[in-house]
C-alpha cells in the first residue's frame, strides 16, 4: 500500500535533518570508532534509527536529552529497564545512602530479605534467588527445570525473546523444523537438540510436543512482547497450565516485559500459576538486577543441588549477583514504584496512546493495528496477529526505521526493534498527544505521494 520509493525518499530527507541537528552526537560517534566496535559499547545501540545513535546527556522521569541539547519524550524508557521513569528519586536516594557503605560483598544484607518478601507478595511464589539480568535468571530457571525433571529439552514459542539464552534463540523454519533464529551468532549446538518450538496460541501443537515427555519446561511470556504484542487467546493459559501439569512439564513464566500489566505482572493480573517465574529489567530502577522465584515443590526438588558443596560451579549464580547496592536499589524501587497507584496513572496514558494511534490508522483505513497490555502499547503493520509468525511476516524494517526517525526528529523516542511505547507515571497527556500528532504527520507524509 505504501510505495517503497516513498519510504526511501522520506528516509533520506529525515536522515539529512537528523545529521544536521546532531553535530555533537556525530562527533562523539566518530571518536567512539577508535576503540568501540562499530562506535558503540553494546552492539544493539546501532539499531536506533539515524546513521549514528544519540549520545545521552541525561535521562530523568519521562524525558531524556542528547549531547546536542535536544529534549525527547522518552517512550522507550531503556526498553523497560527504566519503566518506572528514569532515575526514580527513591532509588537514587537509596544508592547514595548505600554506596559509601559498600557495593558488593558476596554476603547477604537485610535488603535482600525485604526484596524476596515483596517478590513473593507480588507474584505469589514463595522462594526466590537473585541474578544480575533477566537473561541470567532465565538461564538459571532452565537449568533448574532440567535438573528437577531429568529431561533435556525446553519448549518456547516461535518468535519469543527471553534474552541471550542459547536454547531460546530459535525459530520454526518454513518446513516446520526448529533451527537457529536469523541473527543467532555462534550457536553452541544445533538448537533442535535443545529446544522445541510451537506457535503461540497453538494448543494442538503444544499438546503433541509435550506428550513426548521429553520437555523439562515451557518458558513463556504471558503475551509475546518482542514481536509486537501477541495476546493469548481466551483459555490458552488454562490449556498451557493443564498440559504442562499433566505431562510433568514445569511452567516458567517470564514477566520481564509483562510486568507492564500490573504490580504482579500478568501472573497476578490473569491468575496464572507458574512453577517458576523470572523478572528482570525494571526492578532495580535501572541498576542491573533480576530474580527468579519458584514454588515450594520446585525448591524441594532443586535445593540439594543448589545448596551442595559444588554449588559454586553449578552453572547457577554469579559473583556480583545480589550485590548490596543492587539490593538497596531493588528495595527502594519496588517500595515506591510499579505499584497499583503507579499503574493507575501509566495504564490510562497507554490507553490514550493506543486509542489515538488506532484512530489515525482508522482514518486512513490502513490494515495496521495497535495492541496494548497495561502501560505498554505497540502498533504493527498488520491486523492483530495471533502468532509470532504472523507478526514477524508483517515486519517492514524500512518502514520501522522511517517511523522511528520521523518521531525522533520531532522529539519522540520509540524503542528500537519495536513500534512500542512504554508509559510511566511521569508522562503526561500532552506527551501522548505530541506522539499522536507526530504519528499522524508521518502517516500523512507516507500516504501523500503514494496516493498522489
Ligand atoms: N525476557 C524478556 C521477555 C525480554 O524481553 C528480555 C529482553 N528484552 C529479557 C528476558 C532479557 O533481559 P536482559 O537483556 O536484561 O537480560
Amino acid at each position: 500500500m505504501i510505495a517503497p520509493e516513498r519510504i526511501a525518499e522520506l528516509r533520506a530527507r529525515e536522515e539529512a535533518a537528523f545529521a544536521d541537528a546532531h553535530p555533537r552526537c556525530r562527533e562523539q560517534f566518530e571518536r567512539a570508532q577508535e576503540h568501540l566496535l562499530g562506535g558503540v559499547p553494546m552492539n544493539w545501540m546501532r539499531r536506533w534509527p539515524g546513521s549514528f545513535p544519540l549520545f545521552v546527556e541525561s535521562a530523568l522521569g519521562a524525558h531524556s536529552t542528547c549531547v546536542d541539547g535536544h529534549g525527547y519524550i522518552d517512550l522507550c524508557l531503556g526498553d523497560t529497564g527504566a519503566m518506572t521513569g528514569h532515575a526514580p528519586p527513591a532509588t537514587i536516594a537509596a544508592i547514595v545512602d548505600r554506596a559509601p557503605r559498600g557495593l558488593t560483598t558476596m554476603l547477604p544484607g537485610e535488603d535482600a530479605i525485604w526484596v524476596a518478601g515483596e517478590l513473593a507478595r507480588r507474584f505469589g511464589l514463595p522462594v526466590w534467588q537473585l541474578a544480575l539480568s533477566a537473561t541470567d535468571a532465565n538461564r538459571f530457571a532452565l537449568r533448574l527445570a532440567r535438573h528437577a525433571t531429568g529431561r533435556s529439552k525446553v519448549l518456547v514459542f516461535d518468535w519469543c525473546y527471553h534474552g541471550t539464552v542459547d536454547e531460546t534463540l530459535v525459530a520454526l523454519g518454513d518446513d516446520g523444523r526448529v533451527g537457529a533464529r536469523p541473527g543467532n551468532t555462534g550457536p553452541p549446538v544445533d538448537p533442535a537438540a535443545t529446544t522445541e518450538v510451537v506457535e503461540f496460541n497453538d494448543r494442538e501443537a503444544l499438546e503433541r510436543v509435550l506428550a513426548t515427555g521429553e520437555v523439562a519446561c515451557v518458558l513463556a511470556e504471558p503475551a509475546l512482547t518482542n514481536i509486537g504484542i501477541v495476546l493469548p487467546d481466551p483459555g490458552f493459559h488454562d490449556a498451557l497450565r493443564e498440559l504442562t501439569r499433566s505431562t510433568g512439564t514445569l511452567l516458567v513464566i517470564d514477566e520481564t516485559h509483562t510486568i507492564c500489566a500490573g504490580p504482579g505482572g500478568a501472573t497476578a493480573a490473569w491468575g496464572l500459576d507458574p512453577d517458576l517465574l523470572v523478572i528482570g529489567k525494571p526492578i532495580g530502577g535501572g541498576i542491573p538486577a533480576a530474580a527468579y522465584g519458584m514454588t515450594e515443590a520446585v525448591a524441594a526438588r532443586v535445593s540439594a543441588a543448589m545448596l551442595g558443596d559444588d554449588t559454586d560451579v553449578s552453572g547457577i549464580g554469579g559473583t556480583l549477583a545480589a550485590n548490596v547496592l543492587a539490593m538497596a536499589a531493588v528495595r527502594a524501587t519496588l517500595g515506591t514504584n510499579l505499584r497499583e497507584e503507579d499503574f493507575a496513572v501509566a495504564a490510562p496514558l497507554a490507553e490514550r496512546w493506543a486509542d489515538d494511534v488506532a484512530a489515525v490508522i482508522g482514518e486512513h483505513d490502513l490494515p495496521w493495528s495497535v495492541q496494548r497490555l497495561g502501560c505498554r502499547a505497540e502498533y504493527w503493520f498488520c491486523p492483530p496477529p495471533r502468532t509470532g509468525a504472523e507478526a514477524a511476516a508483517a515486519v517492514d524494517h524500512d518502514l520501522d526505521a522511517l517511523m522511528h526517525l520521523y518521531a525522533l526528529n520531532r522529539g519522540v523516542l520509540l524503542t528500537p526493534f519495536h513500534n512500542m511505547a512504554l508509559l510511566c507515571p511521569s508522562h503526561t497527556s500532552a506527551d501522548v498527544d505530541r506522539h499522536t500528532e507526530v504519528f499522524a504527520a508521518a502517516v500523512g507524509a507516507l500516504l501523500a505521494s503514494t496516493r498522489r
